[in-house]
Protein backbone atom coordinates (compact mmCIF):
# COMPACT_ATOMS: atom_id res chain seq x y z
CA UNK A 1 0.00 0.00 0.00
CA UNK A 2 1.01 3.60 -0.97
CA UNK A 3 3.12 5.42 1.86
CA UNK A 4 1.02 8.04 3.26
CA UNK A 5 3.34 11.29 3.52
CA UNK A 6 0.38 13.44 4.75
CA UNK A 7 1.79 15.40 7.81
CA UNK A 8 0.35 16.50 11.14
CA UNK A 9 -1.12 20.44 10.35
CA UNK A 10 -2.52 21.39 13.66
CA UNK A 11 -2.22 24.76 13.76
CA UNK A 12 0.78 24.21 15.99
CA UNK A 13 2.34 22.55 12.71
CA UNK A 14 2.47 25.25 10.23
CA UNK A 15 3.91 23.96 6.94
CA UNK A 16 7.25 25.67 5.85
CA UNK A 17 6.51 27.75 2.77
CA UNK A 18 9.34 26.53 1.45
CA UNK A 19 10.26 23.17 -0.01
CA UNK A 20 6.78 22.01 -1.56
CA UNK A 21 5.53 18.70 -0.24
CA UNK A 22 5.83 15.79 -3.06
CA UNK A 23 3.53 12.66 -1.86
CA UNK A 24 1.62 10.27 -3.43
CA UNK A 25 -1.57 10.95 -3.85
CA UNK A 26 -2.62 8.44 -0.74
CA UNK A 27 -5.18 10.62 0.48
CA UNK A 28 -8.96 9.79 -0.95
CA UNK A 29 -9.77 13.58 0.58
CA UNK A 30 -8.77 14.83 -2.96
CA UNK A 31 -8.10 13.48 -6.13
CA UNK A 32 -4.91 12.39 -7.65
CA UNK A 33 -2.13 13.98 -10.56
CA UNK A 34 -3.94 12.06 -13.05
CA UNK A 35 -7.82 13.88 -12.60
CA UNK A 36 -6.12 17.28 -12.18
CA UNK A 37 -4.19 17.06 -15.69
CA UNK A 38 -7.71 15.65 -17.09
CA UNK A 39 -9.61 18.83 -15.81
CA UNK A 40 -6.86 21.28 -16.95
CA UNK A 41 -7.65 19.90 -20.42
CA UNK A 42 -11.32 18.77 -20.93
CA UNK A 43 -12.40 22.04 -20.58
CA UNK A 44 -10.85 23.08 -23.63
CA UNK A 45 -13.67 22.17 -26.13
CA UNK A 46 -11.43 21.26 -29.18
CA UNK A 47 -9.43 18.91 -27.42
CA UNK A 48 -10.34 15.30 -26.74
CA UNK A 49 -8.86 14.16 -23.80
CA UNK A 50 -8.29 10.47 -23.11
CA UNK A 51 -7.33 8.51 -19.79
CA UNK A 52 -5.18 5.99 -21.07
CA UNK A 53 -5.80 3.46 -17.89
CA UNK A 54 -8.11 1.17 -16.68
CA UNK A 55 -12.17 1.93 -16.14
CA UNK A 56 -11.74 2.78 -11.95
CA UNK A 57 -8.94 5.75 -13.22
CA UNK A 58 -11.85 6.73 -15.74
CA UNK A 59 -14.46 6.61 -13.80
CA UNK A 60 -12.98 8.36 -11.10
CA UNK A 61 -11.88 11.57 -13.37
CA UNK A 62 -15.57 11.23 -14.30
CA UNK A 63 -17.28 12.24 -11.44
CA UNK A 64 -14.86 14.66 -10.73
CA UNK A 65 -14.17 16.57 -14.06
CA UNK A 66 -18.03 17.79 -16.07
CA UNK A 67 -16.44 17.73 -19.34
CA UNK A 68 -16.44 14.59 -21.69
CA UNK A 69 -13.41 12.53 -21.08
CA UNK A 70 -12.18 9.00 -23.33
CA UNK A 71 -10.26 6.05 -21.99
CA UNK A 72 -8.53 3.20 -23.42
CA UNK A 73 -10.23 0.86 -20.90
CA UNK A 74 -7.14 -1.55 -20.80
CA UNK A 75 -7.96 -4.64 -18.84
CA UNK A 76 -5.21 -7.47 -18.06
CA UNK A 77 -4.52 -8.32 -21.78
CA UNK A 78 -2.95 -4.82 -22.34
CA UNK A 79 -1.25 -4.81 -18.78
CA UNK A 80 0.65 -8.31 -20.04
CA UNK A 81 1.37 -7.83 -23.59
CA UNK A 82 1.21 -3.98 -23.63
CA UNK A 83 -1.40 -1.55 -24.78
CA UNK A 84 0.02 0.03 -27.92
CA UNK A 85 -2.51 -1.50 -30.34
CA UNK A 86 -5.33 0.03 -28.18
CA UNK A 87 -3.72 3.28 -27.32
CA UNK A 88 -3.45 4.13 -31.03
CA UNK A 89 -6.68 2.76 -31.56
CA UNK A 90 -8.70 4.75 -29.61
CA UNK A 91 -6.26 7.66 -30.23
CA UNK A 92 -7.13 7.47 -34.15
CA UNK A 93 -11.29 6.96 -33.58
CA UNK A 94 -11.39 9.84 -30.69
CA UNK A 95 -9.19 11.94 -33.75
CA UNK A 96 -11.98 12.68 -35.85
CA UNK A 97 -13.84 14.33 -33.27
CA UNK A 98 -11.43 17.12 -31.95
CA UNK A 99 -8.59 18.90 -33.44
CA UNK A 100 -6.05 18.20 -30.65
CA UNK A 101 -5.51 14.96 -28.78
CA UNK A 102 -4.30 14.69 -24.98
CA UNK A 103 -3.60 11.66 -23.88
CA UNK A 104 -2.82 11.11 -19.94
CA UNK A 105 -1.13 8.22 -18.74
CA UNK A 106 -2.31 6.79 -15.30
CA UNK A 107 -0.32 4.49 -12.62
CA UNK A 108 -0.69 0.92 -14.10
CA UNK A 109 0.39 2.23 -17.89
CA UNK A 110 2.94 4.60 -16.34
CA UNK A 111 4.47 1.60 -14.00
CA UNK A 112 4.61 -0.64 -17.29
CA UNK A 113 7.18 1.56 -18.52
CA UNK A 114 5.53 2.33 -22.01
CA UNK A 115 7.36 5.33 -23.65
CA UNK A 116 3.15 6.87 -25.04
CA UNK A 117 5.33 9.80 -26.71
CA UNK A 118 7.03 7.57 -28.72
CA UNK A 119 3.80 5.05 -29.09
CA UNK A 120 2.15 7.91 -30.49
CA UNK A 121 5.11 9.67 -32.19
CA UNK A 122 3.18 9.70 -35.35
CA UNK A 123 0.47 11.18 -34.08
CA UNK A 124 -0.68 15.32 -33.12
CA UNK A 125 -1.00 14.80 -29.34
CA UNK A 126 -0.16 16.29 -26.10
CA UNK A 127 1.17 13.71 -23.93
CA UNK A 128 1.01 13.95 -20.47
CA UNK A 129 2.30 11.25 -17.53
CA UNK A 130 0.56 12.09 -14.67
CA UNK A 131 0.01 8.94 -12.45
CA UNK A 132 -1.45 9.28 -8.79
CA UNK A 133 2.11 8.33 -7.47
CA UNK A 134 3.42 11.60 -8.57
CA UNK A 135 1.08 13.68 -6.44
CA UNK A 136 -2.57 15.30 -6.01
CA UNK A 137 -5.12 16.39 -8.52
CA UNK A 138 -2.40 20.31 -8.43
CA UNK A 139 0.72 18.52 -9.77
CA UNK A 140 -1.39 16.72 -12.74
CA UNK A 141 -2.87 20.54 -13.50
CA UNK A 142 0.29 21.65 -13.67
CA UNK A 143 1.77 19.36 -15.45
CA UNK A 144 -0.78 19.48 -18.01
CA UNK A 145 -0.60 23.08 -17.78
CA UNK A 146 3.06 23.13 -18.64
CA UNK A 147 2.96 20.68 -21.46
CA UNK A 148 -0.19 22.70 -23.16
CA UNK A 149 2.18 25.43 -23.30
CA UNK A 150 4.73 23.54 -24.71
CA UNK A 151 2.57 22.39 -27.59
CA UNK A 152 2.50 26.00 -28.93
CA UNK A 153 4.30 26.61 -31.55
CA UNK A 154 7.04 29.17 -31.68
CA UNK A 155 9.05 31.15 -34.19
CA UNK A 156 12.72 31.26 -32.83
CA UNK A 157 13.61 34.51 -34.92
CA UNK A 158 11.25 36.40 -33.03
CA UNK A 159 10.83 34.85 -29.44
CA UNK A 160 7.77 37.14 -29.39
CA UNK A 161 6.14 36.20 -31.81
CA UNK A 162 3.26 33.63 -31.89
CA UNK A 163 4.20 31.61 -34.85
CA UNK A 164 0.19 30.58 -35.35
CA UNK A 165 -0.69 34.28 -36.18
CA UNK A 166 2.61 36.18 -36.59
CA UNK A 167 1.42 38.50 -34.77
CA UNK A 168 3.07 40.54 -31.99
CA UNK A 169 2.21 39.37 -28.11
CA UNK A 170 0.78 43.39 -27.65
CA UNK A 171 -1.66 43.29 -30.46
CA UNK A 172 -3.21 39.86 -28.54
CA UNK A 173 -4.15 42.66 -26.05
CA UNK A 174 -6.64 43.99 -28.29
CA UNK A 175 -9.74 42.38 -30.15
CA UNK A 176 -10.27 43.02 -33.66
CA UNK A 177 -12.39 46.59 -32.92
CA UNK A 178 -9.50 47.76 -30.75
CA UNK A 179 -11.04 46.60 -27.53
CA UNK A 180 -8.79 45.82 -24.71
CA UNK A 181 -8.77 42.17 -23.46
CA UNK A 182 -7.99 40.42 -20.94
CA UNK A 183 -7.86 36.29 -19.40
CA UNK A 184 -9.56 34.77 -17.25
CA UNK A 185 -7.73 32.86 -15.24
CA UNK A 186 -7.71 29.84 -12.61
CA UNK A 187 -11.39 28.46 -14.08
CA UNK A 188 -10.51 24.67 -12.51
CA UNK A 189 -13.68 22.80 -13.72
CA UNK A 190 -13.47 20.39 -10.74
CA UNK A 191 -14.01 23.41 -8.48
CA UNK A 192 -18.15 23.43 -7.69
CA UNK A 193 -18.04 27.08 -8.08
CA UNK A 194 -16.15 27.66 -11.22
CA UNK A 195 -18.67 28.95 -13.77
CA UNK A 196 -20.57 31.39 -11.19
CA UNK A 197 -17.01 32.91 -10.54
CA UNK A 198 -16.27 32.83 -14.82
CA UNK A 199 -19.91 34.85 -14.94
CA UNK A 200 -18.77 37.62 -11.64
CA UNK A 201 -15.27 37.73 -13.45
CA UNK A 202 -16.99 38.46 -17.05
CA UNK A 203 -19.56 41.36 -15.25
CA UNK A 204 -16.08 42.67 -13.46
CA UNK A 205 -14.30 43.47 -16.70
CA UNK A 206 -17.65 44.56 -18.34
CA UNK A 207 -17.99 47.06 -15.87
CA UNK A 208 -14.78 48.84 -17.28
CA UNK A 209 -15.59 48.35 -20.31
CA UNK A 210 -13.08 45.09 -21.17
CA UNK A 211 -13.60 41.97 -23.42
CA UNK A 212 -12.97 38.11 -22.46
CA UNK A 213 -10.12 37.19 -24.05
CA UNK A 214 -8.56 33.99 -23.00
CA UNK A 215 -10.41 31.52 -20.23
CA UNK A 216 -8.17 29.57 -18.72
CA UNK A 217 -8.96 26.58 -18.82
CA UNK A 218 -12.69 26.90 -20.13
CA UNK A 219 -11.74 27.90 -23.90
CA UNK A 220 -10.72 26.27 -27.34
CA UNK A 221 -7.32 25.56 -28.84
CA UNK A 222 -7.07 28.34 -30.59
CA UNK A 223 -8.06 31.24 -27.79
CA UNK A 224 -5.86 29.87 -24.91
CA UNK A 225 -2.98 29.88 -27.17
CA UNK A 226 -3.27 33.00 -28.38
CA UNK A 227 -3.71 34.76 -24.47
CA UNK A 228 -3.37 38.59 -23.71
CA UNK A 229 -0.85 39.78 -21.99
CA UNK A 230 -3.57 40.94 -18.90
CA UNK A 231 -4.93 38.48 -16.63
CA UNK A 232 -7.23 38.63 -13.97
CA UNK A 233 -7.62 35.20 -11.89
CA UNK A 234 -10.81 33.72 -10.03
CA UNK A 235 -8.57 31.28 -8.52
CA UNK A 236 -5.09 31.89 -8.01
CA UNK A 237 -4.25 27.87 -7.32
CA UNK A 238 -4.69 27.34 -10.70
CA UNK A 239 -2.53 29.61 -12.64
CA UNK A 240 -2.32 28.97 -16.46
CA UNK A 241 -2.04 32.85 -18.02
CA UNK A 242 1.73 33.34 -16.62
CA UNK A 243 2.73 30.20 -18.00
CA UNK A 244 1.29 30.65 -21.21
CA UNK A 245 2.67 33.89 -21.67
CA UNK A 246 6.31 33.57 -20.23
CA UNK A 247 5.84 30.86 -23.35
CA UNK A 248 5.14 33.41 -25.73
CA UNK A 249 7.06 35.63 -24.25
CA UNK A 250 10.32 35.07 -21.96
CA UNK A 251 10.05 37.88 -20.75
CA UNK A 252 6.57 38.13 -19.32
CA UNK A 253 6.52 38.30 -15.66
CA UNK A 254 3.74 36.64 -13.86
CA UNK A 255 1.06 39.39 -13.20
CA UNK A 256 -2.40 37.74 -12.68
CA UNK A 257 -4.28 39.47 -10.17
CA UNK A 258 -6.78 37.68 -7.71
CA UNK A 259 -10.34 38.54 -7.75
CA UNK A 260 -10.92 36.83 -3.89
CA UNK A 261 -12.32 39.28 -1.77
CA UNK A 262 -12.89 42.74 -2.15
CA UNK A 263 -9.73 43.97 -1.20
CA UNK A 264 -7.88 41.35 -3.85
CA UNK A 265 -10.72 42.90 -6.57
CA UNK A 266 -9.48 46.66 -5.65
CA UNK A 267 -5.94 45.95 -6.13
CA UNK A 268 -6.47 43.88 -8.99
CA UNK A 269 -8.84 46.34 -11.10
CA UNK A 270 -5.65 49.16 -9.91
CA UNK A 271 -2.69 47.04 -10.92
CA UNK A 272 -4.42 46.42 -14.40
CA UNK A 273 -5.93 50.10 -15.01
CA UNK A 274 -1.72 51.13 -14.28
CA UNK A 275 -0.23 48.50 -16.42
CA UNK A 276 -2.67 49.31 -19.21
CA UNK A 277 -1.85 53.06 -19.03
CA UNK A 278 1.62 52.50 -18.71
CA UNK A 279 1.67 50.53 -21.93
CA UNK A 280 2.46 52.28 -24.76
CA UNK A 281 0.85 49.81 -26.96
CA UNK A 282 -2.20 49.54 -25.42
CA UNK A 283 -2.02 53.53 -24.20
CA UNK A 284 -5.83 54.08 -22.89
CA UNK A 285 -6.97 54.54 -19.41
CA UNK A 286 -9.63 52.25 -18.30
CA UNK A 287 -12.20 53.37 -15.67
CA UNK A 288 -12.77 51.74 -12.68
CA UNK A 289 -14.68 53.72 -10.68
CA UNK A 290 -17.23 51.77 -11.11
CA UNK A 291 -15.53 48.79 -9.72
CA UNK A 292 -14.68 50.94 -6.69
CA UNK A 293 -17.93 51.98 -5.70
CA UNK A 294 -19.44 48.84 -5.89
CA UNK A 295 -16.51 47.51 -3.49
CA UNK A 296 -17.67 50.20 -1.56
CA UNK A 297 -21.00 49.66 -1.35
CA UNK A 298 -20.16 45.95 -0.48
CA UNK A 299 -17.90 46.33 2.40
CA UNK A 300 -20.59 48.18 4.08
CA UNK A 301 -23.10 45.80 3.49
CA UNK A 302 -20.79 43.02 4.45
CA UNK A 303 -19.38 45.08 7.71
CA UNK A 304 -23.49 45.41 9.13
CA UNK A 305 -23.89 42.05 8.28
CA UNK A 306 -21.11 41.25 10.73
CA UNK A 307 -21.64 43.99 13.21
CA UNK A 308 -25.72 42.63 13.40
CA UNK A 309 -24.48 39.09 13.85
CA UNK A 310 -22.36 39.92 16.69
CA UNK A 311 -24.96 42.25 18.58
CA UNK A 312 -26.58 38.79 19.07
CA UNK A 313 -24.00 35.96 19.21
CA UNK A 314 -20.13 35.71 20.63
CA UNK A 315 -17.57 35.78 17.34
CA UNK A 316 -17.72 32.24 15.47
CA UNK A 317 -14.66 29.73 15.67
CA UNK A 318 -14.55 28.47 12.58
CA UNK A 319 -13.20 25.57 11.15
CA UNK A 320 -11.97 25.58 7.25
CA UNK A 321 -10.71 23.18 4.43
CA UNK A 322 -10.47 23.88 1.19
CA UNK A 323 -7.76 24.68 -1.65
CA UNK A 324 -5.17 27.32 -0.48
CA UNK A 325 -6.85 30.31 -1.84
CA UNK A 326 -10.28 29.88 -0.75
CA UNK A 327 -9.14 28.95 2.50
CA UNK A 328 -7.13 31.81 3.25
CA UNK A 329 -10.00 33.71 1.53
CA UNK A 330 -13.12 32.15 4.00
CA UNK A 331 -10.63 33.15 6.68
CA UNK A 332 -10.13 36.55 5.87
CA UNK A 333 -13.76 36.64 5.47
CA UNK A 334 -14.57 35.32 9.25
CA UNK A 335 -11.59 37.29 10.85
CA UNK A 336 -12.22 40.80 9.51
CA UNK A 337 -16.03 40.86 9.20
CA UNK A 338 -17.11 38.32 12.20
CA UNK A 339 -13.98 39.12 14.30
CA UNK A 340 -13.73 34.95 14.44
CA UNK A 341 -11.58 32.75 15.43
CA UNK A 342 -9.91 30.23 13.25
CA UNK A 343 -9.80 26.96 15.04
CA UNK A 344 -7.86 24.56 12.33
CA UNK A 345 -7.39 25.78 8.34
CA UNK A 346 -6.11 23.25 6.18
CA UNK A 347 -5.40 23.03 2.18
CA UNK A 348 -6.06 20.65 0.31
CA UNK A 349 -3.09 21.62 -1.83
CA UNK A 350 0.26 22.92 -1.70
CA UNK A 351 0.47 26.49 0.15
CA UNK A 352 2.14 29.05 -2.80
CA UNK A 353 5.80 29.87 -3.17
CA UNK A 354 6.64 31.89 -0.16
CA UNK A 355 7.06 35.26 -3.04
CA UNK A 356 3.56 35.09 -3.79
CA UNK A 357 2.29 36.42 -0.49
CA UNK A 358 5.81 36.90 1.70
CA UNK A 359 5.92 34.08 2.98
CA UNK A 360 3.43 35.11 5.57
CA UNK A 361 0.27 32.64 7.02
CA UNK A 362 -1.84 34.61 9.24
CA UNK A 363 -4.10 31.97 10.13
CA UNK A 364 -1.63 28.55 10.39
CA UNK A 365 -2.66 27.29 7.20
CA UNK A 366 -2.04 24.12 7.53
CA UNK A 367 -1.13 21.46 4.13
CA UNK A 368 -2.73 18.17 3.10
CA UNK A 369 -4.27 16.14 5.81
CA UNK A 370 -6.65 13.29 5.99
CA UNK A 371 -9.77 13.16 7.20
CA UNK A 372 -8.75 10.99 10.25
CA UNK A 373 -5.89 13.83 11.23
CA UNK A 374 -8.83 16.73 10.97
CA UNK A 375 -11.41 14.24 13.22
CA UNK A 376 -8.79 14.18 15.58
CA UNK A 377 -7.77 17.44 15.50
CA UNK A 378 -11.90 19.09 15.79
CA UNK A 379 -12.73 16.62 18.32
CA UNK A 380 -10.54 18.47 20.83
CA UNK A 381 -11.79 21.93 20.02
CA UNK A 382 -15.09 24.13 20.61
CA UNK A 383 -16.20 25.66 17.06
CA UNK A 384 -19.14 26.83 15.87
CA UNK A 385 -18.32 25.93 11.86
CA UNK A 386 -17.37 24.19 9.16
CA UNK A 387 -16.54 25.13 6.02
CA UNK A 388 -15.24 22.51 4.02
CA UNK A 389 -16.75 19.64 1.39
CA UNK A 390 -19.10 16.73 1.96
CA UNK A 391 -16.29 15.05 4.04
CA UNK A 392 -16.15 17.11 6.25
CA UNK A 393 -19.89 17.37 6.77
CA UNK A 394 -19.82 13.84 6.71
CA UNK A 395 -17.65 13.67 9.60
CA UNK A 396 -19.28 16.18 11.49
CA UNK A 397 -23.31 16.07 10.60
CA UNK A 398 -24.52 17.46 13.54
CA UNK A 399 -22.28 20.91 12.91
CA UNK A 400 -22.71 23.81 11.09
CA UNK A 401 -21.56 23.54 7.99
CA UNK A 402 -20.76 25.66 4.47
CA UNK A 403 -19.49 23.67 1.49
CA UNK A 404 -16.90 25.26 -0.29
CA UNK A 405 -14.51 22.66 -1.89
CA UNK A 406 -14.82 19.64 -4.17
CA UNK A 407 -17.06 17.06 -3.43
CA UNK A 408 -20.06 18.90 -2.23
CA UNK A 409 -22.44 16.13 -2.82
CA UNK A 410 -24.85 16.73 0.20
CA UNK A 411 -26.90 19.60 -1.59
CA UNK A 412 -27.88 20.13 -5.21
CA UNK A 413 -25.78 22.99 -6.73
CA UNK A 414 -27.75 23.56 -9.89
CA UNK A 415 -27.38 27.52 -9.67
CA UNK A 416 -23.70 28.81 -10.17
CA UNK A 417 -22.59 30.23 -6.99
CA UNK A 418 -19.68 32.68 -7.52
CA UNK A 419 -16.81 32.93 -4.82
CA UNK A 420 -14.71 34.91 -6.60
CA UNK A 421 -14.99 38.70 -7.11
CA UNK A 422 -17.89 41.01 -5.21
CA UNK A 423 -20.87 38.83 -5.66
CA UNK A 424 -18.23 35.67 -4.42
CA UNK A 425 -17.66 37.68 -0.92
CA UNK A 426 -21.17 38.84 -1.15
CA UNK A 427 -22.59 34.81 -1.40
CA UNK A 428 -19.73 33.60 1.47
CA UNK A 429 -20.93 35.90 4.05
CA UNK A 430 -24.54 35.00 2.96
CA UNK A 431 -24.16 31.37 3.44
CA UNK A 432 -21.46 31.88 6.75
CA UNK A 433 -24.01 33.93 8.85
CA UNK A 434 -27.37 32.22 7.62
CA UNK A 435 -25.71 28.52 8.68
CA UNK A 436 -24.06 30.72 11.89
CA UNK A 437 -27.74 31.35 12.99
CA UNK A 438 -29.69 28.80 11.74
CA UNK A 439 -27.03 26.22 12.82
CA UNK A 440 -27.41 22.53 11.94
CA UNK A 441 -30.87 22.94 10.66
CA UNK A 442 -29.92 24.88 7.70
CA UNK A 443 -26.25 23.09 6.76
CA UNK A 444 -25.12 24.07 3.69
S1 LIG B 1 -4.22 7.30 -11.85
FE1 LIG B 1 -3.60 5.99 -10.13
S2 LIG B 1 -4.29 7.10 -8.27
FE2 LIG B 1 -5.36 7.99 -10.06
S3 LIG B 1 -7.32 6.88 -10.20
FE3 LIG B 1 -5.87 5.78 -11.53
S4 LIG B 1 -4.95 4.18 -10.22
FE4 LIG B 1 -5.94 5.68 -8.85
Amino acid sequence: MAKDNSRDTGNSAVPKKKGRQSAVCANPLYPCAMTGAASALAGISDMGVIIHGSSGCYYYADMAVPDTLHSTFIVQDEVIFGSAERLTEIVESVSKLYNKIAVINTCVPSVMGEDIKEILADYDTICIDAPGFIGYFDEGWKLAVRELADSIPINNSNPNTNTNTDAPLTDLSKDSKGNIRVNIDGVCSMDPFHKGSLIEATRLLNLCGLKTAAVFCHDTYESITHPSPYSVSVNPDYNCADVMNRRLNADARNSTGSLLGLENVLRTFEELSDRLTETADAGIDIDISKIESECEETDEILTTEGDRYLRRHDPPRVAVYSTYAYTEFACDMIANYMDGEIVHAAARNNPPDSDLNGGENPYNIGGICTLHQIKEILSKKDFDLIIGSSFEHAAFPDSAFVGLTFPIRHRKMLYDRPVAGIQGALYLMDEISETLENGNKKSN
